[in-house]
């Protein structure tokens, strides 16, 4: 047959679930179309890229949809996609193309198959493909959902031998199914969860491990803050067995600690304000903890700094003059950069508003709540059940990958609310001494990052420090302190002002 018009085809890729476990992404199978593409010796009309991760249900692919359009307007004469259920999620659908290359001449190449729609044998072969194709979603479900099954029945850790425990041994000497307590590691694990809820940095736990004890990882590696933290909240500690982010329910092996103790630790590592020290020790009582009055930005501090300025006198000799700078806390990029003020007065002021909070409010603060902790505790227990649930369902196929995100996306949020509510509502023994008239002396004790610790539980609790611009009347003031107009820096209890400006004290 003469070669009279060239087609015009169109590239199909679908990405879904499946083909993403299955290392199909959509870059390589749209690389491999176009290739076969070149091959034909076809035009390339337009590439189609739909997203959709379910293959049976969702009713959205509008890419197709408009590709469906050009093909009826005869713009398009070819499809080429990686495989017929790429291109067609039912056999309905399949009967579609099989129409379309009868009524626009459609010619439809695949890369895994050879297929000619235009002869029975090409349509019988498509069709088969596409069953095929759906029968094998099938029983991969079928398997993805054994395996949770037997996970969730299975208390038994799987994986490598964790931190903490030793396999057991059988009685003719072969390593066991079973975790034991491995007693000199999980007692590290013990004290060093203490010290962290006592305010220890990750950083002083990984020297701790590395050069005082010289310890290694259970792989054999030195640890490092990332390895310390991932142990430290292993819900395994407290004998959880977690799959997919879901809590199944309590393991078959020894715990390490209780449950309070891991739910505390999570807290406390998952603390957003935590964050801005990763790694790095922090040098200043309120970096990252006191906020820009005018765009919300955390501010941190700069070192105070010796601004040297040389200068030569008339007879030659060099001279050094010395301005000392004082530290700031400031607001950096992406923040607005309008507000900085004098970080020691700061740090002095706010001091003096926490003690007298704490010598007030402390034992409420700190004391914690028992009515509160266990409602808490039940609401955390009904988040996770409806977690659960939710995965249930989509293991059973009732719901589809979409539905299930949507509503852990939904409930997620809800979870780390009332986990912060339970932090609060604990009763916790690292803060006993801050509450009530011993506080002085425990703030006197404690080093920077207790004292932190201390501020960042007052913040959870409603205390919030915001500094604005200086103002006009803060400057140029001889003998003021450098940078610092105590009425532009707001101390928040909720929404009451600690501190409410002086104009507005001179007319109360
Ligand atoms: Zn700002």
């Amino acid at each position: 047959m003469p070669d009279s018009k060239p087609i015009h085809a169109a590239i199909y890729v679908r990405i879904s679930k499946d083909s993403e476990q299955m290392g199909l992404g959509v870059k390589r199978q749209e690389k491999l179309c176009r290739e076969l593409l070149e091959r034909r010796g076809w035009d390339l009309y337009d590439a189609y890229r739909d997203n959709d991760v379910s293959a049976t249900r969702s009713d959205s692919r509008p890419a197709y949809e408009r590709m469906v359009r050009d093909i009826t307007d005869g713009l398009v004469q070819g499809i080429v996609v990686y495989a017929v259920d790429r291109l067609t999620r039912s056999p309905r659908e399949l009967e579609d193309v099989i129409d379309w290359a009868d009524e626009h001449k459609l010619e439809l190449a695949s890369v895994t198959t050879d297929i000619n729609l235009a002869t029975p044998d090409g349509r019988a072969m498509a069709r088969n493909q596409g069953m095929f194709a759906k029968l094998e979603a099938e029983k991969q479900s079928l398997r993805l959902k054994a395996k949770l099954q037997q996970l969730a029945e299975d208390g038994r850790h799987v994986g490598p031998r964790p931190f903490g425990w030793d396999w057991s041994v059988n009685e003719d000497g072969t390593k066991g199914k079973d975790l034991v307590i491995n007693e000199h590691e999980a007692g590290l694990v013990k004290e060093i969860a203490d010290k962290v809820l006592s305010g220890a940095t990750l950083y002083s736990i990984v020297q701790y491990l590395n050069e005082e004890v010289q310890i290694r990882t259970a792989r054999g590696a030195k640890w490092r803050s990332q390895n310390v933290r991932k142990l430290l909240m292993r819900p395994s500690n407290a004998g959880i067995k977690v799959h997919n982010g879901i809590e199944l329910r309590e393991g078959d092996w020894p715990k390490i600690f209780d449950r309070d103790k891991h739910e505390r630790l999570v807290a406390l590592l998952t603390d957003p304000s935590r964050v801005t020290n990763r790694g790095t020790s922090v040098k200043h009582l309120l970096s990252g903890l006191v906020v820009c009055a005018l765009c919300n930005s955390p501010m941190h501090s700069n070192a105070s700094r010796e601004h040297k300025v040389d200068y030569t006198l008339a007879d030659g000799t060099v001279k050094t003059s010395v301005t000392h700078r004082p530290g700031k806390y400031r607001c950096h990029p992406p923040g607005c950069q309008k507000a900085s003020q004098n970080r020691e007065m700061i740090d002095h002021m706010v001091t003096e508003y926490v003690l007298g909070l704490l010598r007030r409010e402390g034992v409420e603060i700190f004391g914690g709540d028992m009515e509160l902790v266990e409602n808490t505790q039940e609401r955390i227990a009904s988040i996770k059940a409806k977690l659960a649930l939710n995965t249930d369902r989509w293991i059973e196929g009732k719901i589809t990958v979409e539905q299930y995100d949507r509503a852990n996306a939904a409930l997620q949020p809800q979870l780390s609310q009332a986990e912060k509510e339970l932090r609060l509502a604990m009763p916790s023994a690292e803060f006993q001494e801050f509450a009530g008239p011993g506080v002085d002396q425990a703030w006197e004790q404690a080093d920077l990052h207790k004292r932190r610790q201390v501020i960042r539980v007052l913040q959870d609790a409603g205390f919030k420090v915001k500094i604005g611009q200086l103002g006009r009347k803060a400057r140029y003031q001889p003998g003021a302190v450098p940078a610092f107009n105590p009425d532009t820096v707001e101390l928040w209890w909720g929404d009451q002002r600690l501190n409410p400006p002086r104009d507005a004290r001179a007319t109360n």
